[in-house]
């Protein structure tokens, strides 16, 4: 066995949920070579592979029997400085929000609305991240992936990714690509993005009269912090269901019913409604089984508040999704990867 594999690895530390199940082995990742060989060996062993970053958008819901591959690459840097245009790349094991934070302070801008998002950067394409306006679409340059069936890498360009709301290539073919270095085309001169949520206010409330990149990430960490649960506090993966895209005539029914439903008309006809609107409205706020539960402030987020299993979020998730059905005629997707 290469001296590095661990076996029964709890996976606590693992997963931002908290939840305590096992891998059969772990290892860990620091460079291409590392994941090669990893690689490599489970394949001689006809041992499936599940990698992970950050743990923060996972629900596990049993022992993982299975090589648990943490991606803990490191490495960011400047690829190309043509003065206004500037390319960036870091590697998949790097967290995400010390690298916003790194980019700001070289002066760039473009990813200050997706600061504080927990995860590394290779996982940030699996969903195109998004928060506040912006996806990582929007700033994205290109990535490196290794082809888990050929052993091949391949350079990706944004229209390869095919990127849409919480969703990619990647996440479509799960185990195909493994991610290992992620680029962004960042800007010098601000292009702000102020119109979502209470970002202006935060920053009028803040008494920043000159708006910079950096005001809006310290806007943004500041209403994070007051509304989402910290998964150092309490175990929780974000947005436990996408905002679920309707119909337009699916929104009128609603919102003859509900005239305060939350909703955003799409530029295609279709309507985004806020699914933690639906799951307040009926009621969940708040509500708990044993250790598993809707968050008090913010009903999109499931919690753990301590010993639940990943099975008994499941089974809350599910009874959601079918009372929200059942009320709206909405279907919830769920959004953290369920292993
Ligand atoms: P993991 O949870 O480790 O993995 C997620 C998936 O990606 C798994 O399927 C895994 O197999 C796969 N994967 C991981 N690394 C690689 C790789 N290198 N190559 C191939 N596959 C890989 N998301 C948003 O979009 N916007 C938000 O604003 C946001 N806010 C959040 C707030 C909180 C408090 C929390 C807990 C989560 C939030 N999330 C948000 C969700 C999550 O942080 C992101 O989806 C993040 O990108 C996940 O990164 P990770 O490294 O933790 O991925
Ligand atoms: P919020 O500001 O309370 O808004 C509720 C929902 O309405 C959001 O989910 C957002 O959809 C949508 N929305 C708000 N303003 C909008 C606008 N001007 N145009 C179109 N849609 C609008 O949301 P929140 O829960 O506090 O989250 C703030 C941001 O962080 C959101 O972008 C959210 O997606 C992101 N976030 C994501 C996660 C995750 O795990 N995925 C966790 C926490 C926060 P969108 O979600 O489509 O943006």
């Amino acid at each position: 066995m290469t001296t590095n594999w661990q076996e029964r690895v709890s996976l606590k530390p693992y997963n931002t949920f908290g939840i305590d199940v096992r891998a059969r082995y772990f290892a860990q990742a620091h460079d291409d070579d590392e994941v090669r060989q990893a690689l490599a060996e489970a394949g001689a062993r006809q041992l499936p592979v599940l990698v992970i970053g950050g743990g923060s958008n996972l629900l596990l819901t049993g022992d993982i029997d299975a090589l648990v591959l943490h991606m803990a690459s490191r490495g960011r840097r400047l690829l190309c400085d043509e003065g206004e245009r500037v390319v960036v790349e870091a590697e998949a094991g790097e967290p995400w929000h010390p690298f916003v934070q790194w980019s700001l302070e070289q002066g760039l801008c473009g990813l200050e609305n997706l600061s504080l998002i927990p995860g590394t950067v290779g996982a940030a394409p699996m969903q195109n991240v998004g928060a506040y306006g912006v996806e990582i679409k929007d700033v994205f340059a290109g990535l490196t992936a290794l082809d888990r069936q050929t052993g091949e890498l391949r350079d990706f360009s944004l229209e390869e990714c095919d990127f849409g709301y919480r969703d990619s290539l990647f996440k479509r073919k799960p185990g195909r690509w493994l991610i290992l270095r992620v680029r962004f085309v960042l800007g010098r001169s601000l292009n702000a993005h102020l119109d979502y949520g209470p970002v202006r206010q935060r920053l009028a409330e803040q008494g920043v009269e000159t708006v910079t990149a950096k005001a809006i990430s310290a806007a943004i960490c500041s209403i994070r912090r007051e509304k989402l649960p910290d998964p150092a506090e309490l175990g929780n993966a974000g947005s436990f269901f996408k905002n679920p895209v309707v119909t337009g005539a699916l929104a009128e029914r609603i919102r003859a019913q509900y005239p305060n439903v939350v909703a955003y008309p799409q530029a295609d006809g279709q309507v985004k409604l806020a699914a933690g609107w639906l799951i307040e409205q009926a009621g969940w706020k708040g509500h708990r089984e044993g250790d598993a539960g809707v968050h008090r402030l913010q009903s999109l987020v499931l919690v753990n508040y301590g010993q639940a299993s990943g099975a008994q979020l499941h089974a809350l998730a599910q009874r959601i999704q079918a009372d929200i059905f059942e009320r709206f005629g909405v279907t919830l997707e769920m959004e953290p990867n369920l292993y």
